[in-house]
């Protein structure tokens, strides 16, 4: 068969499937205001949680520097690419995280997949949850390790399967703490206490906590040694990812994450704006308490409404609708209705949990919540979500 051929069958059958992919072009975002072909939109599912993307703040700082550096780093960071302002944000990626100090790559992706390949390989095992972000899922593959899998957040199959490991070399522990598609938290009490006792390394992924809810696992750290991953891109509004935890881990992934090594070095007006964000941050609670304000709001509103929604405990809530064409018909009548809120299929999620993944964030207003739940009324009457 050419290679033509099974191209051509496979978009045939990812059609025939329901699961299509297709892009929406985004004209214009003012905050969680959003213009596509013209149509004004709320966007309810994005990351940008405290809406520092679009901070006045953090776009003059990021002007600024563009200004000065230029558009791109110009090399990897071990080569030319390594300019004072990554350095700077490193320092305050530690300083935020309470870690000795801290890494970034280009993105969270890649801090996934050069981490897990660096700290394990062939005779190693890499222990994760059934849910993990795919960015964990292929940085398992690549490194080589033995790939073991437990049940959503179940502790008890996490232990038993550790034991299955117990002639294995090194045993590490991958998860995310707020689940990027269920919005439901790891435990992770016990799985400091379960590394501990398997002697086994902990790395906890908060992509969708940095900036929102850090506070438990700074206070895990202080228990154990846990790797903290997290992402720029999503609560920081800007790109890129980053681990932070020991001095000498940290120097071990200089040298040995290829994702670091081989790559170029993060423009440096994206690495101010995450600066300006955690300058924001550190010193003004107000965005925050904002966002859990509307996370609480849209919680009760919801509630009536009867929806599966999982066992969301943060600004995440999946409204669970099933089958994939359906949730695809879901999204694109809210659509129409001025509600960008777009469909999560397989293999993103697993078969027969395709759902809307909607996200509150700071920026959101009452009215803005009160006409989604209107509209999502209207879902669960057409869609039965
Ligand atoms: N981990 C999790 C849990 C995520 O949800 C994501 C992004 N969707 C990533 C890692 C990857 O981060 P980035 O988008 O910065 O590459």
């Amino acid at each position: 068969m050419s290679i033509f051929q099974f191209i051509t069958d496979e978009l045939e059958k990812i059609k025939e499937q329901g699961l299509f992919r297709s892009l929406k072009g985004i004209d214009e975002v003012k905050g969680s205001r959003i213009k596509i072909d013209g149509k004004k939109l709320i966007n309810f599912c994005s990351n940008n949680y405290l809406g520092l993307a679009n901070n006045p703040r953090v776009t003059k700082k990021a002007s600024e520097v563009l200004k000065k550096f230029g558009a791109g780093s110009g090399a990897s960071r071990l080569v030319s690419g390594n300019l004072r302002v990554h350095e700077e944000l490193e320092h305050r990626i530690a300083k935020f995280e309470g870690a000795e100090a801290a890494i970034i790559f280009p993105t969270g992706y890649m801090a996934n997949i050069g981490t897990i390949q660096a700290l394990v390989g062939a005779g190693d095992a890499v222990v994760i949850d059934r849910l993990n972000h795919a960015s964990i899922i292929d940085g398992a593959r690549l490194s080589g390790a033995k790939m073991l899998v437990y049940a959503h957040r179940d502790m008890d199959q996490l232990e038993k399967v550790l034991k299955t490991a117990s002639a294995l070399k090194k045993k590490l522990i991958v998860t995310d703490y707020v689940f990027s598609m269920d919005g439901d938290i790891a435990p992770l009490d016990e799985l400091t206490e379960i590394a501990k006792r398997n002697n086994a390394m902990l790395m906890i992924d908060t992509a969708h906590s940095t900036g929102v809810m850090e506070l438990k696992v700074q206070d895990a750290r202080l228990k154990t040694d846990i790797i903290i991953m997290g992402t720029l891109s999503k609560a920081i509004g800007s790109l890129g990812g980053f681990i932070a935890g020991s001095g000498q881990l940290i120097e071990y992934l200089r040298n040995k994450a290829r994702a670091f090594i081989y790559t170029t070095a993060l423009p440096p007006a994206v690495a101010a704006a995450s600066i300006a964000s955690f300058d924001i941050i550190e010193n003004d609670d107000s965005l925050r308490k904002k966002l859990w304000k509307n996370v609480e709001y849209l919680k009760k509103k919801l509630e009536p409404l009867g929806l599966n929604t999982l066992d969301s405990k943060t600004q995440i809530v999946p409204i669970m609708i099933g089958d994939a064409r359906k949730t695809m018909e879901a999204s694109n009548y809210l659509y129409l209705s001025g509600i960008f809120l777009s469909a999560i299929r397989p293999p993103t999620v697993p078969q027969g949990t395709s759902r809307l993944r909607l996200t509150v964030t700071a920026m959101h207003t009452k009215e803005d919540i009160d006409l989604l739940i209107e509209k999502l009324a209207e879902v669960k009457e057409k869609f039965n979500g």
